[in-house]
């Protein structure tokens, strides 16, 4: 979202994300033994909301949609409404125990460059999800094509020097689409993973315009090559060269009816922010668009799902994702790790306060200056959506008599396989420490019902969106990371932060719905989301070849509503 101004992340780096790990000075974060809220009633079974949609088909000259198929129980997960067990399909085998991730990482890469790449398996939950490999492939062959025409190499330089000529040049063997940053750092990496993908898809090779206040946050994906533009390239105000008005824009370019001129321009700008996704997904778009050795690309939407409705990337992307729950997770477990930096801020808490839970669970709490939504009725959706989805969190006891009790009852849960009691802890992700403090409270004064032990834990808690600090930027990047380790998550409504977290852990969140206005209730409070992937939020209004006032939702099998968005569009098994 809209970054916030003024100061500077730098110093306000807190205790807790020192470089090097020392034990807290002051407690900040409390661990908290106790119980949770009165959760007396049973859960509710949510259905997932989502689709909802009937079957529909539609036809046009060139595609052939099919009906999407209504889900049958079979289809559907086991515990759609339950909190207590996974929903995800069956685990594969040991595969993510595998510290490439069962071949997506390339060996290539020196361990010594970037030790989350190696250190990430064994913080992370085992993936359910195993990469195809057609994909693995597939990465192995963009990485060598990285090297060919990447940064430094004597195609690349070719390739700058007919950027600098202003014309751009008959097909040459390197295409690029380079990636421009927009608005907060979630929305920044669905689409940073969304240009990869289309770059894939297009044989493009993907180079990155990396700001300040990004330098730092990711180690280098691909061996032997760099995805960060060299210093010396010719286009360097890329704020100010690609906005709405820009005349290179595809979408203004095709208004002005000058794209099939025989003399193109050296590059062409692909604008693809919140609203203007219209102009980019029929196939005819993408002919001209494949004519452009240069492409700058500027989004702020996972706008991946689209190409799942386009024929003609249908078969590439049925080998590349046979699961397509997981397109989100396999792309950004390729293309993110996180730096040294912010690798020590993520183990540094994980030893220090999640490392000895043993069920951990994620509260991601965002406020949208736009959608002010006051903390009671937040704090409601909280306890609401616990009350309806039975164990989600741990139950605060009815009769609470003391501390003491909850901790030696003879009812209290042991950790399985030990003697010892249950604890679990809860990751607070917040700008505020509003939610936090009332949380830590209630698990403070109350008892469990199961008698566990609770802990509380917030990183950090900036009040405002700073995405133009660097330092601000990497412990939102190792909160997702945080977020992404826990077993079962809660996503605030609407938040690109939220589906960051859960994309990367392929873990299908419980998400607090957005009331129809901030003060307003949301009935129901949360539900279960259907599928790990992504949102995009702002699909264009329609699709070439569909019929005016299509339904995108359900003109693909695989594609469907969002729980939150419902104009938007999420990839589902
Ligand atoms: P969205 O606005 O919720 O869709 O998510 P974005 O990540 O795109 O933008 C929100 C930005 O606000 C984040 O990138 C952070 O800079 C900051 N932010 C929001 N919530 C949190 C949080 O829980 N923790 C931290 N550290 N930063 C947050």
């Amino acid at each position: 979202m809209v970054t916030g101004g003024g100061e500077s992340g730098g110093s306000q780096m807190p205790w807790w994300c020192r470089p090097r790990w020392h034990a807290p000075a002051r407690a900040e974060v409390v661990v908290v033994v106790g119980f949770l809220f009165a959760m007396a009633l049973g859960a509710l079974v949510f259905g997932g909301g989502g689709a909802g949609s009937l079957p529909a088909s539609f036809s046009s000259p060139r595609t052939e949609f099919v009906p999407k198929p209504v889900l049958t129980e079979s289809r559907l997960h086991a515990d759609a409404g339950e909190a207590g067990s996974d929903a995800m399909p069956t685990p594969a085998s040991q595969h993510d125990q595998d510290r490439l991730l069962g071949g997506l990482l390339s060996s290539a890469v020196d361990e010594q460059s970037c030790r989350s790449r190696f250190e990430l398996a064994s913080y992370r939950r085992p993936s359910p999800f195993r990469p195809s490999p057609y994909l693995v492939d597939r990465l192995r062959r963009y990485e060598a094509l990285h090297q060919r025409c990447g940064p430094s190499s004597p195609l690349f330089n070719d390739s700058v020097e007919h950027l600098r000529s202003g014309r751009n040049a008959a097909r040459s063997e390197c295409q690029y689409v380079v990636w421009t940053p927009f608005n907060g750092l979630g929305n920044r990496m669905l689409s940073l993973g969304s240009t990869f993908l289309y770059a894939l898809l297009t044989d493009r090779v993907l180079l990155m315009h990396t700001p300040p206040e990004l330098q730092g946050l990711f180690c280098e994906p691909f061996p032997g090559s760099s995805w960060t533009l060299p210093a010396d390239f010719p286009i360097t105000d890329f704020a100010g060269t690609f906005t709405m008005l820009s005349p290179t824009s595809y979408k203004n370019m095709r208004l002005a009816g000058n794209v099939s001129a025989e003399t193109l321009p050296a590059y062409v700008f692909l604008d693809l922010i919140q609203s203007y996704t219209d102009a980019a997904f029929c196939e005819a778009d993408q002919r001209v668009l494949a004519k452009f050795n240069w492409m700058v690309l500027k989004s702020d939407v996972y706008f991946a799902a689209m190409f799942f409705l386009m024929t003609a990337y249908e078969r590439e992307l049925a080998r590349l994702f046979p699961e397509k729950e997981a397109v989100f997770h396999h792309v950004a477990r390729y293309l993110f790790s996180p730096s040294d930096d912010v690798w020590d801020i993520v183990t540094g808490f994980y030893e220090a306060y999640l490392a000895r839970a043993d069920d951990r669970v994620g509260l991601q709490l965002r406020v949208f200056p736009e959608f002010p939504v006051p903390f009671e009725n937040m704090y409601g959706l909280i306890v609401r959506c616990s009350e309806q989805y039975e164990g989600l969190l741990p139950e605060v006891a009815q009769n609470d008599s003391a501390r003491s009790v909850g901790n030696h009852s003879s009812s209290t849960v042991a950790a399985s396989g030990t003697g010892k009691k249950k604890v679990t802890s809860i990751l607070v992700t917040s700008l505020l420490s509003d939610y936090y403090e009332r949380i830590r409270g209630v698990y403070f004064t109350s008892t469990t019902a199961t008698g566990e032990y609770v802990e509380v834990h917030q990183p950090s808690h900036d009040r405002e969106q700073h995405t133009e600090a660097r330092a601000h930027n990497q412990r939102a990047l190792a909160e997702m990371y945080l977020l992404s380790f826990c077993d079962r998550i809660v996503t605030t409504a609407v938040s690109t932060f939220g589906y960051v977290a859960h994309g990367l852990a392929a873990v299908r969140p419980w998400v607090l719905l957005r009331p129809p206005s901030p003060d307003a209730r949301a009935d129901p409070a949360c539900v279960r989301s259907e599928t790990a992937e992504p949102c995009l939020q702002a699909p264009p209004r329609r699709l070439c070849g569909a019929a005016e006032g299509s339904d995108l939702g359900a003109l693909a099998p695989h594609v469907r509503h969002c729980e939150d968005v419902y104009r938007g569009l999420k990839l589902s098994n």
